[in-house]
């Protein structure tokens, strides 16, 4: 078998596309532009280059995006204080922390301390917790836009034995979470698991989320699987590589993500989805608040 592809860049492209007609939808209804607030603490290279790339993004989606840049030194308090005032600005729907913080700041407290509402990272506990009790509000980016990969390519997962290697806060588990609501019989593997390559074998829908190229060999792969490769690796003459073998798993599998243009893409359409999604719960909850 030789796997068909599951084109993240395609679908993250339609996403982009619907997120950008609804919000023109709501600028012709005179209702308000949704904003998202990026802070980025420090001058970390890789970090610039997500946050340029999320403020582009809002720009064609029609979204306003506000760029807070703080020094590397700032303190703990300075950041949890531009958080309470992001909280407090009516313009703001969403506000996204980019991690990593430098070393001195804990990013926790931090991210906790965004209202649950503005929380379009999907990392407050609330949120995560909604998502564990299958009552799903603002669900993080990333294993959110693999549902979505999954439901564009038509496939349906319903009963599937899945298995997801790596069980990180912002990965992992929040993917084992959605894969169980969506009726996967779920395992979740990560650094101490014993036989990694025997819960590989039984996966019909595999996910892998570690930072480790080739670390899931091709001919683990089940016949017939869907493998969704979410790592990003750079080898040394540049290329970027998941962590799955690609060519060997491409001719077992029958859906394959490839990297990159697979999972990547979908990271940024499923901010801008939470972003007017945040919107428009705002909207509601403004209509709550406001005396008749
Ligand atoms: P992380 O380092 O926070 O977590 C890695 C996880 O892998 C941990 O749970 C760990 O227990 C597990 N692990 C480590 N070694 C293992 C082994 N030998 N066998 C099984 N499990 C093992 O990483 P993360 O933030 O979840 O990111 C994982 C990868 O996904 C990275 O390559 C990252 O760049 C990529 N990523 C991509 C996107 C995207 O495409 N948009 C988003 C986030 C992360």
């Amino acid at each position: 078998m030789t796997a068909r592809l599951i084109d993240g860049k395609a679908i993250a492209a339609q996403v982009r596309e619907q997120v950008a007609r609804q919000v023109e939808v709501r600028r012709r209804e005179g209702k308000r532009i949704p904003g998202l607030a990026v802070v980025l603490v420090g001058d970390d290279p890789a970090s610039h280059v997500y946050v340029s790339n999320k403020h582009r993004a809002c720009d064609q989606a029609g979204i306003l995006s506000f760029q807070h840049a703080l020094p590397s030194d700032t303190s703990q308090q300075a950041l949890e204080q531009l958080i309470d005032e992001l909280n407090d600005d009516p313009s703001v729907d969403g506000i996204l922390l980019q991690l990593p913080l430098p070393a001195h700041l804990d990013s926790r407290p931090i991210l906790e301390r965004i209202l649950p509402h503005k929380d379009v990272d999907g990392f407050h506990p609330y949120n995560l917790g909604r998502l564990a009790q299958r009552l799903p509000v603002l669900r993080p980016c990333t294993p959110k836009g693999i549902m979505t990969l999954l439901q564009a390519s038509g496939l349906k997962v319903r009963g599937l034995d899945a298995t997801v290697v790596g069980a990180s806060n912002i990965v992992g588990r929040p993917m084992a979470l959605e894969l169980m609501l969506a009726g996967c019989t779920t395992t979740v593997c990560h650094r101490f698991t014993r036989d990694l390559e025997a819960h590989v074998r039984r996966a019909e829908l595999l996910v892998v989320a570690v930072g480790k190229p080739g670390l899931v060999k091709g001919e683990w792969v089940r016949d017939g699987a869907i493998v969704i490769d979410v790592g990003i690796n750079r080898e040394e003459e540049g290329r970027l590589v998941g962590d799955v073998e690609y060519a060997p798993a491409a001719e077992r599998a029958a859906w394959i993500t490839p990297v990159p243009g697979g999972v990547g893409p979908m990271t940024v359409a499923s901010l801008l989805e939470n972003t007017l999604y945040a919107a428009e719960r705002h909207d509601a909850m403004e209509l709550e608040i406001t005396p008749s």
